[in-house]
């Protein structure tokens, strides 16, 4: 089942007002397997909301308005769908009574205005309202086909929907569960990916398939609508392994946590503990590693050495060392990490020494070369890369790749992902 929704109000338009009742409901219909499929916001204007619901009933089973239900001439929610609908406004005297009744209740007098909130499209069912005035409206207009008109102010929304829609909705519903598998994948570009896995997933289109992509970091998350929890969790295991298989150790999570909750949760299986020396990244590395609670477990502390005085002041790297390679290379990315183990005493240590432009290139280390270290307790290793983007983007690929290649020394992987398997050579199972 289809839904759209459609946030009515001036103010939703202006640069500083979002629409945040669209994002609750479709979190709600998303739970019931219901896909909200169109979005819309639009002012107070009559004749452009009517033209929307319109569209929405023809496109989509469900479409749900929010706000414009105000007692003032400018709500024209009402009138819009009952427009749309080709039906008339109905005065419900009960209504009325029940919003003088709750104005009484707080000792004054309703407005004349709040009448209108009384007008109900003809055939429609009332939504009660236990935190407002505006009464909500749910007109089933053919069967299965239904247009819901919900209050603007949160609080109103939220309570109008878990009490009146749900129930209704699960009726109207077939029953379906939703099991999610969500995998991330550090260290390759969004469309190398998609065109790797796209064959498996498009093969199933009973599993909604979405890929979320941040630098250095993309997020493949499945979920799969059944009518049995046990269809779902066998759809899963089937297309699951399937996309795992092309991507290889590179996926680090299954279940939706971060590089630094991992990378942790590693160190903490082995009682083992990191420390940082950045210089291009600023303490980056060190800001994720230490955004996880409980990271005081592993974390012993870090280097911020931006100058070559600094990394060898507090490093131990030397002027003769520095001088001969510059920052940006592999033996001072080498001697970082291990003068940051030494001195930290810890199982691990990451350095980051690179260019991350706009100016600081040359031809030998154009901007965006970063030099990445991981001294081990056996043995240190330094990875080089070449990252493209600006300034920004540079620091953060520069810090998920750090992190990710912490993960590959402490795991016992290779540094470098295994080449990606061609799509051609698919495993064939049936779909
Ligand atoms: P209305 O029902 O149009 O009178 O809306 C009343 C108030 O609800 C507005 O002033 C907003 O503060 C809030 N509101 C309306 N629509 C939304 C929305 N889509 N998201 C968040 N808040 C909203
Ligand atoms: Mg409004």
């Amino acid at each position: 089942m289809n839904a759209e929704i459609i946030a009515v109000g001036s103010e939703l338009l202006s640069p500083t007002r979002v629409d945040t009742n669209s994002l609750y409901l479709t979190e709600q219909l998303n739970a019931l397997g219901i896909e909200v499929v169109a979005k819309a916001v639009v002012g107070d204007d009559r004749p452009r909301l009517a033209t929307l619901v319109k569209m929405a009933m023809e496109r989509s089973e469900l479409v749900f308005t929010t706000g414009g239900l105000g007692p003032t001439e400018d709500d024209v929610t009402r009138e819009a769908v009952a427009d749309a609908l080709g039906r008339t406004l109905v005065f419900h005297p009960e209504i009325a009574q029940q919003i003088e009744e709750r104005f009484r209740r707080a000792g004054r007098q309703m407005p004349a205005i709040n009448r209108r909130q009384a007008f109900i499209i003809e055939g429609a069912q009332i939504l009660t309202n236990d935190k407002g005035t505006a009464p909500g409206q749910w007109i089933e207009y053919a069967p299965g086909r239904v247009v819901v008109l919900l209050p603007g102010p949160p609080v109103e929304l939220k309570s109008m929907y878990s009490r009146e829609c749900a129930p209704r909705l699960q009726r109207l519903v077939p029953r379906q569960l939703i099991r999610t598998l969500h995998l991330r994948v550090a260290g390759m570009p969004e469309s190398e990916l998609d065109q790797l896995i796209a064959p498996v997933y498009r093969r199933y289109p009973q599993v909604a398939t979405t890929v979320l992509a941040a630098p250095g970091d993309i997020q493949v998350i499945l979920r799969a609508r059944c009518a049995t929890e046990e269809e779902a969790e066998a759809l899963l295991q089937e297309i699951g392994p399937q996309i795992e298989a092309l991507l290889g150790d590179r996926v680090y999570s299954r279940d939706g946590r971060s590089l630094e909750e991992v990378v942790g949760e590693m160190l903490v299986a082995r009682n083992a503990t990191v420390a940082v020396a950045e210089s291009c990244t600023g303490g980056m590395v060190g800001a994720r590693l230490t955004s996880v609670p409980g990271s005081s477990r592993y974390f012993v502390g870090g280097f911020l050495t931006y100058s070559d005085q600094m990394k060898w002041q507090l490093l131990g790297v030397s002027p003769e060392e520095l001088a001969e390679f510059s920052s940006v290379s592999a033996p001072v990315a080498r001697s970082m990490a291990e003068g940051a183990r030494l001195r930290a005493g810890s199982t691990y240590a990451v350095s980051v020494t690179g260019i991350a432009g706009p100016e600081g290139g040359t031809p030998e280390t154009p901007v965006g070369t970063v030099f990445i270290g991981i001294a081990c307790p056996h043995d240190t290793y330094v990875q080089r890369y070449r990252f493209v983007g600006d300034r920004e983007r540079v620091r953060q690929l520069a810090t998920q790749a750090a992190l990710d290649l912490l993960r590959r020394a402490i795991a016992g992987l290779p540094l470098e992902p295994a080449a990606l398997t061609a799509t051609d050579q698919l495993p064939q199972t049936p779909s």
